[in-house]
């Protein structure tokens, strides 16, 4: 055997752990307090260094993103038909069918890949109330139109920001467009509280609602205003998220070299395609997705078995889309004849590694395999 078939296997993503013995004190703290969850005092110092580090008005934490999208749907009282894209994580849609809502998928810019705001306004009908966006990969949608697409038709934008965090524009944090951002903080993610995350909200009502419907919708000890769900965030899952915020800005600083290296390595290796920007002026470099162009020797899947043979294990995200899993794929907005450029995605997209951990030869292994298929 070679000394790359010995090596240990190379997963898309490898999570963020401060060291161990950081962590001590907190739990310490917690359980000298036996403050276990509700509010508890890790989690609001955690809300507070969040709007702190993110440059956002106001954050409120939940015990996952998914509980999170389901939730800020609630918060806007959004129904009947919320106009989405195919491309993302299941979650996106699945968050609109917990709440009784018929997702309308729309297609993706074919540069971007997020949802096409040229296609937006065909998909809206009289039933529909908001749009759905996601930010894929952490690129920023196309705020600017989405939002004068909004507000001609008096619509809620609520965008899917899971993989966008501390991601900034010309105008500071992304998470500052629409009505709310979710967050999530998943162990997979950019910034993880093993499982968590957040709704960001932009004034001290809104967040107030939220904080009731994560919490039974209670108001008071007497007072019920919603059938809202158990969303909280522990403590312990806040003190984790307190502990990685001193280490976030080195975790994305090695993103970004990782990402550069790859780059320069992958530029002139016929066929491959890497993701251009969409314009941040602070990028996390969350993922890093390629395109396995027509004039590439080999097939997507091809590539895709080649790597994982020599033991490096990357993701085929978003394959298959949202819109062909069984509980979607009768809607007419499911069909593939609607959705060519997502359709097409799909076939060709590949995620590689990525994580601070990666070392500089694992990339170089990576191209290398990559440049000779
Ligand atoms: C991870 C993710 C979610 C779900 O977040 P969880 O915290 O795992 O529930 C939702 N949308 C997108 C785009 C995601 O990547």
């Amino acid at each position: 055997m070679s000394d790359s078939a010995k090596a240990p296997p190379i997963y898309v993503t490898q999570p963020l752990l401060p060291p161990l013995e950081e962590f001590i004190p907190y739990l310490q703290q917690i359980w000298d307090s036996k403050w276990l969850t509700n509010n508890g005092p890790f989690h609001q110092q955690l809300e507070h260094a969040l709007c702190d580090y993110l440059g956002v008005k106001h954050v409120a934490l939940l015990t996952n993103g998914t509980v999170a999208l389901i939730t800020a749907l609630q918060t806007l009282r959004i129904t009947g038909e919320v106009i989405t894209t195919p491309y993302s994580f299941v979650a996106t849609a699945h968050s609109l069918l917990w709440n009784g809502i018929k997702p309308v998928f729309v297609d993706i810019d074919p540069l971007t890949l997020n949802l096409d705001p040229a296609r937006i306004e065909a998909a809206i009908t009289s039933q529909t109330t908001a749009i759905l966006p996601v930010h894929c990969y952490g690129h920023p949608c196309d705020v600017a139109r989405i939002a004068k697409i909004a507000d001609k038709h008096g619509l809620k934008v609520i965008y899917d920001a899971a993989h966008a965090f501390g991601v900034r524009d010309q105008k500071g944090s992304v998470l500052n467009h629409g009505d709310l951002s979710v967050l999530s903080f998943h162990a997979t993610k950019v910034f993880n509280t093993f499982e968590g995350g957040a709704i960001v909200c932009h004034d001290a009502e809104t967040k107030q609602r939220v904080d009731h419907l994560k919490n039974f919708g209670f108001v008071d000890e007497e007072t019920i205003v919603a059938p809202g769900i158990n969303g909280k965030m522990s403590e312990f899952n806040a003190a984790l998220g307190l502990l990685q915020l001193n280490y976030i800005d080195r975790a994305l600083a090695r993103r970004g070299e990782i990402d550069r290296d790859y780059r320069r390595r992958l530029a002139n290796v016929a066929g491959i395609r890497c993701l251009a920007d969409a314009g941040e002026t602070a990028p996390n470099h969350s993922y890093f997705p390629i395109l396995v162009e027509d004039d590439y020797p080999i097939a997507r899947d091809a590539l895709y078995t080649r790597l994982k043979d020599n033991g490096i294990h990357p993701r085929r995200y978003f394959h298959p889309l949202i819109s062909d899993f069984p509980m979607y794929r009768g809607l007419p907005s499911a069909q593939q004849s609607n959705l060519p450029v997502a359709t097409d995605t799909a076939q060709r997209v590949l995620c590689l590694p990525l994580y601070p951990a990666l070392e500089d030869r694992q990339v170089e292994t990576i191209t290398r395999l990559i440049a000779n298929p």
